[in-house]
């Protein structure tokens, strides 16, 4: 099955010039979706994760239904202020302004083995953040997983751990 069947490129959104890739369809194909979330198991598995972690909030539509094929814990990163509780804070650059994301302090326990996702990989920046807030509450980051990368834009190159994706567009 080409999962790219359900991939839809919508132009100029959020803002004139980019080319949102729309992940809708394919989370309304209930084949495609089992298929791709089969798929990210299969890729994830041999990096043995105890947890895994999704970033709001696309993000969390993939890391939560893994987490139960693989039988283990989901945790989420979120935007700053929605999480209750104690909680550790990184904030990172955007093109214009910074962005701060959130976990909260004993979502991981030191030392456990965590892969995190979100639904599509770009510049890289935001899943770089999420990597540095992750250690910095002593997880143990194995990898991080995307349906989809933007080949061109080298997101990968900034991060330090192995970066696996279903789909890959140039
Ligand atoms: P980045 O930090 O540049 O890697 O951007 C990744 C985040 O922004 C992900 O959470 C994506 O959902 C979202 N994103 C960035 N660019 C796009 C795009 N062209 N289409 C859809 N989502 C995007």
């Amino acid at each position: 099955m080409d999962l790219k069947d359900h991939i839809r490129g919508i132009p100029d959104f959020p803002k004139p010039g980019i080319l949102f890739y729309d992940v809708s369809p394919l989370l309304a194909h209930g084949p495609a979706w089992k298929t791709a979330i089969d798929r990210l198991a299969d890729a994830v598995r041999p990096h043995r994760p105890d947890v895994l972690v999704g970033i709001e909030s696309r993000g969390f539509l993939v890391a939560a239904p893994l987490a139960l094929a693989l039988g283990i814990g989901f945790v989420m990163v979120r935007k700053r202020g929605k999480l209750p509780g104690d909680t550790v804070a990184h904030s990172y650059d955007l093109e214009y302004g910074t962005d701060t994301i959130e976990v909260q302090s004993d979502a991981v326990k030191p030392g456990q083995r965590v892969v995190v996702l979100d639904d599509l990989l770009a510049t890289g920046g935001t899943m770089a953040a999420a990597v540095t807030l992750l250690r910095r509450i002593g997880a143990d980051v194995r990898a991080a997983a995307f349906l989809v990368e933007l080949t061109f834009l080298n997101g990968r190159d900034k991060l330090d751990v192995p970066s696996l994706s279903l789909m890959a567009y140039d």
